[in-house]
């Protein structure tokens, strides 16, 4: 069929914009990549190469091209990045692109998310007039997150600049009806759905057929033109450092595991370890990683204004340590009294720890006592069919704790159909004002109707921090509300703290830390140039509050005029897990894709849940993960993980499971992990108590036997 022919008005053949991005070769990390001093990972040592969920999404555009039966349908791929980028846009001619386009300037280095988002936008109309010649009919196609990032916040934040709809972790894609209806991730299962409108941002949760070059497309590729603009060719308005609307204030090596991560080299010793750790339970979770340092005070309510024990990072922390203990030989006790003579002596004390300027500036610093951003501190509410998801509950606990060191109160912002008897539990946990958006429209989630109702919201009542579950939903509403309303976002926090940069004029601002690098390191961010600050955070990390019934609070009606415009996805299957499952049970053993088979997942997961049964005398619970479920060895409700279910037993048995992240953030409030794999170098090893390297088939019939014996 040619391109010029429409279906219904539309026309049916599209194009396909690939957003690529060269990263650090993570899995090749070796120890000279770390500063030996600070502990932390140097980038620059680190090769660099294609993100590989990229080089998915490229296979992923073609196979779509490919079902859409569109022979003439192009694929460009388009990066931001230094010259030597070029190199990803000559493997992605290799592959199935027809046009490169490498947009690199100094000028655009150094970018958070939404200068990174917004000059890929404009370099995307750019795209569309130049070289699609403003034919509509184009898929974004990215994966789902760059590895040194992992934030997922680019493709959503470029939708809302380009007012696109967007549908995030895509694992599938069919043609059917002349239009793609896509599979994606959801909490609690999967869904698919299709634009109802495109042009649309497609990302790539996983796509696993890759695509290989030929000798002739290799040569091709190479001679081909890699089409370069610079900032000035695509007049983004928001790029760079000054662009940001983040920065980073410290990066740091990630704490030690917690956890134990002792091989054994036997059945028996494994058995031993089971019985005992389950007898004994260290009574911890394992995970605790927002330990928050002491509770943060506002200045003016501390024993002295020159009490400035609340700074953001460790140097100026020890900076106005010392300017303190000066202060008190010269029996200094108010800022007012610092005169010339005595800055002289503190200077001339200090032997240039700091200048002039920077003790001027630190003492101007005490004069502040307000906090810097106003307003109450929110949590966007994630439900579905009446029920508030558990993540939520913990943001409330962790919005308490925040809004009550900044003396304000605790909003949530309750978006749906028919919500209202949510507001009672809310209370419960710890809000003040439920703010609730009540719309038929808004009955199921869709992003764009949700964006627009919270974002009405913020800008109604400009709250100072708004926190967003770092779940699909979240990670995928939270940069379209957060670049709407022109504010900061910090992805996926394991940590908030409420803290002081008196030298620079900022009092209770939210640090907000998180890991970078595939958890290689991590960074405490804070945001500028925003109304309100903004995270989302981990499910599992933060603690929710126990429940007080009797708490009073207020609900707030809000109004949002949408409209069926504002809806901008047809859903047209979901498939979510039923079924009885107690995760309440005290051991969940686990079985992942290395089970190899659904007869397999049956017989040895059950053989050692008996096995364990008899010998600890407690009910056992079947779990999986999501590998497991997508291929059919369960049902989904027995699904752990970030789209499954948060558990929190005594033990957790993990057999055949690699270890993603997404999985580990279900079981990270277990109290001792005991994993079973075939991979010596497999991921869960390092973030588990004991582990065999064995085959599942061969190592759980020879441990239920031990366990027998024991
Ligand atoms: C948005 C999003 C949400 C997600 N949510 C979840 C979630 O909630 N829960 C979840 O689990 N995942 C989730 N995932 C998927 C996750 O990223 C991983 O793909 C998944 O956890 C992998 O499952 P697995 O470990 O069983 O499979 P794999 O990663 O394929 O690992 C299989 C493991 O089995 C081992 N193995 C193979 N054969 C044997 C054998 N014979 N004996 C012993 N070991 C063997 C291998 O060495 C390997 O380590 C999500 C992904 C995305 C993008």
């Amino acid at each position: 069929m040619l391109k010029s022919q429409t279906f219904f008005g539309r026309c049916l053949m599209s194009d396909y914009i690939i957003l690529v991005k060269q990263v650090p070769d993570v899995s090749q990390i070796t120890d000279n990549a770390f500063d030996p001093e600070t502990g932390t990972l140097v980038r620059t040592r680190l090769a660099s190469v294609i993100n590989e969920l990229d080089t998915q999404a490229l296979a992923f555009a073609n196979y779509m091209k490919k079902i859409s039966g569109d022979g003439d349908g192009k694929i460009i791929a388009l990066t931001m990045g230094p010259p030597m980028a070029e190199e990803i846009l000559r493997y992605s001619l290799s592959r199935c692109a027809d046009k490169v386009v490498l947009l690199t300037d100094r000028a655009l280095g150094g970018a958070d998310t939404v200068a990174t988002a917004n000059p890929l936008a404009f370099a995307v109309r750019k795209i569309v007039k130049e070289i699609l010649n403003n034919d509509n009919d184009y898929y974004v196609v990215t994966g789902m997150q760059s590895v040194d990032g992992d934030t997922a916040q680019v493709p959503p934040q470029m939708a809302e600049e380009l007012g696109l709809p967007c549908i995030t972790y895509v694992t599938d894609a069919e043609f059917k009806n002349n239009r793609f209806e896509f599979t994606r991730i959801i909490s609690g299962g999967s869904q698919v759905v299709a634009a109802r409108n495109p042009p649309a941002i497609i990302t790539v949760a996983k796509y696993e057929y890759p695509l290989f070059a030929t000798f002739a497309k290799t040569r091709w590729a190479n001679e081909t033109e890699v089409i370069r603009w610079a900032s000035a060719d695509i007049k983004a308005t928001h790029i760079g450092v000054s662009g940001s609307k983040t920065s980073v204030i410290r990066v740091f090596p990630p704490g030690k595991s917690t956890r134990k991560c002792r091989q054994l080299s036997d059945v028996k010793s494994l058995a031993k370890a089971l019985v005992e750790s389950f007898k004994s339970g260290n009574g911890e979770s394992g995970q605790g990683a927002d330990d928050q340092r002491s509770r943060y005070v506002l200045p003016g309510r501390r024993a002295s204004l020159l009490d400035r024990s609340f700074e953001g990072t460790k140097k100026e922390q020890e900076d106005y340590e010392f300017l303190a203990d000066k202060l008190k030989e010269l029996s200094i006790t108010e800022s007012s009294r610092i005169n010339d003579a005595i800055k002289e002596k503190i200077l001339t004390a200090s032997r240039e720890r700091f200048h002039k300027k920077a003790l001027e500036d630190m003492i101007n610093g005490f004069k502040l006592t307000e906090p810097t951003f106003k307003g109450e501190v929110w949590v966007v509410a994630e439900h579905s069919d009446g029920v508030v998801h558990p993540a939520t509950f913990e943001l409330v606990g962790k919005a308490r704790n925040l809004a009550d060191s900044l003396e304000t109160k605790v909003g949530v912002c309750l978006a749906g159909y028919q919500v209202e008897p949510m507001t009672k539990e809310l209370i419960a946990a710890g809000a003040d004002n439920i703010y609730v958006i009540d719309d038929k429209l808004l009955d199921v989630f869709d992003p764009t109707a949700h964006r627009k109702a919270v974002a009405d919201a913020i800008r109604t009542y400009w709250p100072q921090i708004v926190l967003y579950a770092a779940t699909p939903q979240g990670r995928m509403l939270a940069p379209m509300v957060s670049y709407r309303v022109g504010c900061g976002l910090t992805a996926d926090c394991t940590g908030l703290d409420i803290r002081d940069g008196s030298r620079t004029g900022l009092i209770g601002i939210l640090l907000q830390t998180r890991p970078a690098l595939g958890g290689n390191v991590m960074a405490t961010i804070r945001t500028k140039n925003s109304k309100s600050q903004m995270a989302t955070a981990r499910p599992g990390v933060m603690k929710r509050i126990p429940p007080d019934p009797s708490r009073k609070g207020k609900v707030i009606k809000h109004k949002v005029e949408l409209s069926e415009d504002d809806v901008s996805l047809e859903i047209i299957k979901t498939e979510l897990g039923t079924g009885d499952v107690n995760f309440n049970a005290e051991v969940i053993v686990s079985g992942g894709k290395g089970m190899q088979s659904r007869d397999n997942y049956e017989l040895l997961v059950d053989l050692l849940c008996a096995a364990l049964s008899k010998k600890l005398d407690t009910r056992i619970e079947r779990g999986a993960s999501r590998a497991a479920v997508e291929q059919g060895f369960t049902e989904r409700a027995h699904q752990v993980g970030q789209t499954g279910t948060s558990i929190g037993p005594k033990l957790y048995v993990a057999l055949g499971i690699s270890g993603a992240i997404q999985h580990m953030i279900g079981v990270a409030n277990t109290e001792t992990i005991i994993a079973i794999n075939s991979d010596p170098n497999a991921p869960i090893f390092k973030q588990c108590d004991y582990y065999i390297v064995g085959t599942v088939e061969d190592t759980v019939p020879q441990l239920v036997e031990a366990l027998e014996e024991s």
